[in-house]
């Protein structure tokens, strides 16, 4: 049997989560699926320029998994690219911070989500603080 894998940390939850081609239709289009933490590779890597070192040590894996997960990325954002398949952001195997929020304005608790980020969802109040921190772990993997 396969050892279970371990949870790999991800702190960026992207706004936009489905891409798709234009003028491909819905009937012909593949779809690719780019699990969370395929995502955050690139983005510690790509975009925050890390080097493959400290990515390891901020998703918690070896230097090995990082570059696995990282190779399956690229590949597959490549592969949508270059053949016109949708890439669709979701699953994985990945833990994240999560929060619960108090607004300071009218008391207002929530947990945080990608949605609700920087707004008190009830007021509308940017006075918000995070007070309890727990983690999540997904072990969903599409
Ligand atoms: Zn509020």
């Amino acid at each position: 049997m396969p050892r279970p894998k371990k949870c790999r940390k991800v702190e960026f939850f992207p706004e936009y989560t489905y891409f798709k081609p234009i003028g491909k239709s819905i009937e012909d289009l593949e779809e690719i699926i780019l699990n969370l933490e395929e995502l955050e590779a690139m983005r510690l890597k790509d975009i925050e320029n890390l080097n493959q070192e400290q990515c390891a040590r901020k998703m918690h894996v070896s230097r090995q998994t990082f570059q696995n997960i990282i190779d399956s990325a690229r590949q597959k954002v490549a592969i949508a690219l270059t053949s016109g398949k949708a890439i669709n952001i979701t699953g994985g195997i990945y833990c994240c911070k999560k929060c619960r929020v108090k607004c300071m304005e009218c008391d207002y608790e929530y947990d945080f989500d990608i949605s609700n980020a920087s707004k008190c969802p009830k007021c509308g109040s940017s006075k918000i603080y995070c007070y309890k921190k727990d983690q999540i772990c997904n072990r969903i993997s599409e």
